[in-house]
């Protein structure tokens, strides 16, 4: 009669699955969340990432409290900690969401048979998307590889019942409070120091739904604006979306019914939405890809190494390529933890076919840096750059990074903003400066571009040769 909410990538109260299947099933049901030194350990103390986490956590516990309950907090290994406290609490058993990473569901495997030890249950529900595992398929049974026709089964299940909310408060009466609840850790109590976390991000599931609330002003233009970094025009919800202080019902729902009175903005975006599905269901099938090319031809692919792809490398990561549109993206993903999706196209397109380096390494930068890093999500993007993914880009459509720059920051407002020493260049010369304004360059500190694009072409098409000769 006593259960347990262990929350993860779910933090809210409004419309969870767990908590909500705990509070129909239990007399009183306690509520926890453990800072898994498993992951946290393998930071740098400077991580912004928990500082989201702590903020949403806070905002958690204060919402709980007013319905009755409180949050416990646990810092330590998950493994040890979960079962250690199921057992002090006297719960029959564990309720939590799923988290289909290959790391989690492993971990998640020996806290069920730790909790199993003693008698208690761990039951898990379906929280993080719409359709999970293998709810869509293909009329032949087997997973999709393709987004459109995914897309096209999605819209097709899709009905109120799975896009409906869970009634959580109805049935809050069985929170329970507890004296293990003693408040959220500040940062300097788990050893982290503060690492800037931009304030228009939103703490917790309050700065969630104010970020909602501007995008619904907004989303009829979502498909006008949402290629154009310099505009306002995304809805910024990723991070939010990856620690569940926003529901996905509550967003794909929303999307759905605007689709469905003929909103063209609403209707691009619920795409985007699948898409997230998509590389969902992508990595349980295939999980394989989640370390290799989801098509194994693609292994063959010679990148360059030593110490000259080592430089190359830095100069991405710094944003100091010598071509403006790829620095800015570099430097907003390292002052702020986001990068507009345009932008993350162009730069790993870029990694990998002008520079001619391995995605993981990109991969890797991004899953470091990224305040909505997702393993599925930041795979998929990645693999679909490099040609190597599901349903990916074709490995002969290379982007042109100055094309690029003067389509979609045609003004250069996006590029002036994050680099400041280029900002008095003109409209023209900005994209492309030591070609068009090789005299104003002279003395600035900007690099030159450290590629010929049209020579990195050529190579590139040659580097995928060997996956031509043998597809
Ligand atoms: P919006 O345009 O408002 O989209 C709404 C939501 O849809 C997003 O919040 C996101 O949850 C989902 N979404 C949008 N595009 C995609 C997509 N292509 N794939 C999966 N879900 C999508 N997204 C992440 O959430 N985490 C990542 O680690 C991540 N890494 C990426 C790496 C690369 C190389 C690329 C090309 C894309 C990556 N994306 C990732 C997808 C996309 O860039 C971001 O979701 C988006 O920019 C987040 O901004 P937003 O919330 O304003 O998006």
């Amino acid at each position: 009669d006593r259960a347990l909410v262990w929350f993860r990538r779910d933090l809210r109260v409004d419309d969870q699955a767990a908590l909500y299947h705990a509070l129909k099933t239990a007399r009183q049901v306690f509520c926890a969340f453990v800072l898994d030194r498993d992951i946290l350990d393998a930071l740098p103390r400077e991580d912004r990432r928990v500082q989201f986490i702590l903020d949403a956590l806070q905002v958690l516990d204060e919402d709980l409290r007013r319905l009755g309950g409180a949050l416990i907090v646990r810092h330590g290994f998950a493994a040890d900690e979960l079962p250690r406290l199921a057992a002090e609490l006297g719960v029959q058993a564990v309720f939590t969401n799923h988290d289909d990473e290959p790391q989690a569901l492993k971990r998640d495997a020996l806290v069920a048979e730790l909790l199993g030890s003693f008698g208690c249950e761990l039951r898990t529900s379906k929280d993080h998307v719409i359709f999970e595992r293998r709810e869509v398929m293909t009329a032949a049974g087997g997973p999709y590889g393709v987004f459109t026709p995914y897309k096209n089964a999605w819209l097709k299940k899709v009905d109120p019942f799975y896009l409906s909310s869970y009634p959580v408060e109805r049935h809050a009466h069985a929170l329970t409070a507890n004296k293990l609840a003693k408040g959220v850790p500040t940062l300097a109590d788990i050893g982290f120091k503060p690492a800037g976390l931009i304030d228009h991000m939103g703490r917790g599931s309050r700065g969630a739904a104010a970020l909602l609330d501007d995008f619904l002003d907004r989303i009829q233009d979502y498909d006008n604006k949402r290629d154009f970094p310099a505009v306002k025009g995304p809805s910024y919800l990723s991070t939010h979306l990856r620690f569940g202080t926003v529901s996905i019902r509550r967003l794909a729902r929303i999307a759905h019914d605007l689709m469905k009175g003929g909103d063209h903005g609403a209707e691009v975006w619920l795409s985007e939405l699948i898409w997230r599905d998509f590389y969902h269901q992508v990595m349980h099938h295939h999980p394989h890809a989640m370390t290799a090319a989801f098509r194994p031809e693609y292994d063959q692919i010679q990148w360059e190494t030593g110490a000259h792809a080592d430089r190359l490398f830095t100069a991405w990561c710094e944003g100091r390529t010598g071509y403006p549109l790829v620095d800015a993206a570099m430097r907003q993903i390292n002052q702020t933890g986001y990068m507009h999706n345009r932008l993350r196209m162009v730069v790993a397109s870029f990694l990998t076919k002008d520079l001619g380096l391995d995605w993981r390494r990109g991969e890797a930068y991004f899953a470091q840096q990224l305040l909505d890093f997702d393993l599925a999500a930041n795979n998929g993007g990645w693999q679909w750059a490099s040609s190597s993914g599901c349903d990916a880009q074709p490995y002969f459509r290379i982007f042109n990074p100055i094309a690029q720059s003067e389509k979609f920051d045609a003004q250069g407002k996006f590029i002036r903003r994050y680099c400041p020493e280029l900002a008095d260049l003109d409209d023209r010369a900005i994209h492309d400066p030591w070609t068009r304004a090789p005299l104003d360059m002279q003395g600035r500190d900007y690099p030159q571009p450290i590629v010929d694009h049209a020579i990195a072409r050529e190579r590139t098409l040659a580097r995928y040769a060997v996956v031509k000769s043998r597809a």
